[in-house]
């Protein structure tokens, strides 16, 4: 079979350890994929946990 362009179907979200959020995602034909968010960018303005 040919090449075919993955569908990224999402499969949820987690939270890592440093606190960004990732997207996990997989194909029908097998394959996984993440995406990671980074947390800082999309955070509203609030106090700094620092
Ligand atoms: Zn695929």
């Amino acid at each position: 079979m040919g090449i075919h362009v993955h569908v990224r179907l999402s499969q949820g979200l987690s939270v890592s350890a440093e606190g960004e959020l990732i997207e996990h995602s997989r194909c029908r034909c097998g394959a996984t994929f993440t995406k990671e968010f980074d947390a800082e960018a999309g955070k509203p303005e609030g106090p700094a946990p620092s």
